[in-house]
């Protein structure tokens, strides 16, 4: 349970107007609960969803930005389809995540983050996870140099993880895609 003070006067009115161009429209919400009651993972929050949709609709986005919910949201979209209102609370998960990267937000999961941004490098550079790279690239971030040893090792004899990288179509414009980042929300 998150116990700062929320003042909606102090609201960011810029962050409300990017979630409004994302049609999450945390207005609507009525507090329900109906999005924390399906989501899996709640336990583990420390904001759960339905405060999530409520500080959102206050512009309170610094709070949110600095919480370990945005980072542990699964984007399994339980939430958003057993909510009423049809307000789309795994897309607002991932415009908290973008503001938190752009602003340069500490991550309060820094391994969750640590794995997004080697699994999107991985895209951006081989246009699809490249698993052995991506290990590589987690590892590095997260300082975690052990972990999951025994369980790569098994992959590998299996030959679940391929020393190179598959050739795919398509890699131009998916590198389009991510040329655009860090563009389109500034202060
Ligand atoms: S289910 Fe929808 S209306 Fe209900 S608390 Fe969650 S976001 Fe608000
Ligand atoms: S999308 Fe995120 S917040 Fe929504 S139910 Fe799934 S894990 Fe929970």
């Amino acid at each position: 349970m998150n116990t700062d003070v929320i003042n909606p006067e102090q609201g960011n009115r810029k962050f409300l107007a990017k979630l409004e161009e994302r049609e999450v429209d945390v207005q609507a919400c009525y507090q329900c609960g109906r999005c924390s009651a399906g989501c899996p993972i709640t336990e583990f929050f420390d904001i759960t969803t339905m405060e999530a949709v409520r500080l959102a609709a206050y512009g309170m986005e610094d709070i949110l930005l600095r919480s370990k919910t945005i980072w542990l949201c699964a984007a399994c979209e339980t939430c958003a389809t057993r909510c009423p209102n049809d307000i789309d609370i795994a897309v607002l998960m991932d415009v908290l995540r973008e503001l938190a990267l752009r602003k340069g937000v500490e991550p309060a999961e820094p391994r969750v983050a640590a794995f997004h941004s080697s699994f999107l490098g991985s895209i951006e550079h081989w246009g699809r996870a490249y698993e052995i790279g991506l290990i590589a690239a987690f590892k590095i971030r997260s300082g975690d140099y052990t972990g999951d040893m025994n369980l790569g090792m098994k992959m590998f004899s299996k030959g679940k993880l391929s020393l190179m990288p598959h050739s795919v179509k398509g890699k131009q414009e998916i590198k389009k895609i991510f040329s655009g980042k860090g563009k389109e929300y500034e202060r």
